[in-house]
């Protein structure tokens, strides 16, 4: 290589700069990210780490590749945004899409989770003051839940930790607890006929990878079809395939009226969207919008994604992944029986619970695991979460076990 092609030397990240301007809304760990490859990605060091994070379980098919590459070349040379006053091809082929490999029959685009159980919150209400007839409608959704930002998903998130400073809360929510049918009658019945939805993750992600039990499922389903309730279940980041099925929701053998999706969609480009079936499709012009939702680069790259899903056959990966990674973690478990609990979850979403009693966090085990580069992320307090982008390949998830290990051996020195 001749001198003139070399990169000049890059001046060194400037963290202090960063924090000058940039709100502290996150505890963010001292690495600046530069570039990504696959499962893998490069801070402004050089430095390389086994991303075992994906942008938060939303980087489905990794960094940097083809299929999005091409998806979004191809579509901000022809057409990315121009509102939904029009007809827009490729979200009618991404709404297709949803609609033939799912159990719903109409979409809503937005932009984020938030977004897309807001657009929910809000179609609950209004079935429920046009169909079931009640004034007053109430959401029942668990405690350990995560729903979103915004207030009203604030509200509807079973967690104070996310909703003080922030009162007043909008009114018409209740909390019901996970997996707990005697919880959920005992609320349900404080309320009788003022309650109109159930709003469930199918699997806890934030709250601590939690998967849903399926009697309990199955129970509330029963229970929403005799009284006319509607079952919202936030797929944001247990659908998209995550779980080894595409939907968390068929790991529990029933079908929701109305769900949410977007971590995964974009493959880390940003979009949210509500399905719904056809007997809760209520919204009529003017009843909600979004002013980028569903715009033509975003879907035609979702559409990419969800197809590649299909065609490169990546359920039977994340399943057989999944089983590898939650084996490997159960080891590294029996390893270290006074620090950790179990090891809980779905095909590529799993969680390594530490023990109440274990001077260790999710925060330590973390940071230990940044120094033997693997980037992982706390779900609460106790539990670390591994979500994977969906191809990632067995000799990665041998050498993040390595470095999971290691980091324990390190972390406990
Ligand atoms: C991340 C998440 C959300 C919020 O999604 P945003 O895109 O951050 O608004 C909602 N529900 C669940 C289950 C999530 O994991």
């Amino acid at each position: 290589m001749t001198q003139a092609t070399l990169a000049a030397p890059t001046s060194p990240f400037d963290f202090a700069d960063f924090d000058r301007y940039v709100m502290g809304t996150y505890a963010r760990f001292p690495i600046a990210i530069d570039r990504g490859k696959g499962c893998r990605l490069w801070d402004s060091t050089g430095r390389e780490y086994l991303d075992f994070v994906a942008g938060i379980a939303t980087c489905t098919l990794g960094h940097a590749h083809p299929v999005m590459i091409e998806a979004l070349s191809e579509q901000i040379h022809q057409l990315h945004h121009v509102s939904n006053l029009y007809y827009l091809p490729a979200q009618g082929a991404l709404a297709k899409w949803l609609v033939e490999h799912s159990c719903g029959d109409k979409v809503f685009f937005c932009n984020s989770g938030a977004e897309a159980n807001e657009a929910a919150i809000k179609l609950a209400r209004k079935y429920a003051h046009q169909n079931l007839g009640i004034s007053d409608p109430v959401i029942l959704s668990a405690h350990s839940s995560f729903h979103g930002r915004t207030l009203a998903t604030i509200t509807a998130t079973g967690q104070p930790k996310y909703q003080k400073h922030f009162t007043p809360l909008p009114t018409g929510f209740d909390y019901i607890p996970y997996n707990d049918l005697a919880g959920f009658h005992s609320v349900l019945n404080q309320y009788r006929d003022r309650v109109c939805a159930i709003l469930l993750e199918p699997l806890q992600g934030e709250g601590g990878v939690c998967p849903g039990d399926r009697d309990y499922f199955q129970a509330l389903r029963s229970v929403c079809d005799e009284q006319g309730m509607l079952l919202i279940l936030d797929e944001v980041q247990a659908g998209m395939g995550r779980s080894g099925k595409l939907w968390g929701y068929e790991n529990l053998g029933i079908e929701p009226d109305i769900f949410t999706t977007a971590k995964g969609l974009g493959g880390g480009f940003p979009i949210g969207a509500m399905v719904c079936k056809a007997k809760c499709d209520v919204f009529a012009p003017g009843d909600h919008a979004s002013t980028f939702g569903g715009n033509p680069l975003a879907c035609h790259t979702a559409l990419k994604v969800c197809e590649t899903i299909v065609n490169q056959n990546l359920l039977a990966q994340v399943q057989a992944r999944g089983e590898q990674l939650r084996q490997g973690l159960a080891k590294i478990a029996a390893e270290f029986p006074h620090h950790i609990e179990q090891v809980r979850g779905w095909g590529l979403i799993q969680g390594l619970v530490l023990r109440q009693d274990s001077p260790l966090t999710a925060r330590d085990i973390v940071q230990s695991c940044i120094e033997q580069g693997l980037l992982l992320v706390p779900a609460g307090v106790k539990v670390v979460r591994f979500v994977p982008p969906l191809i990632v390949e067995a000799t990665e998830i041998d050498q993040a076990l390595d470095r999971v290990r290691q980091s324990l051996l390190t972390a406990l020195k």
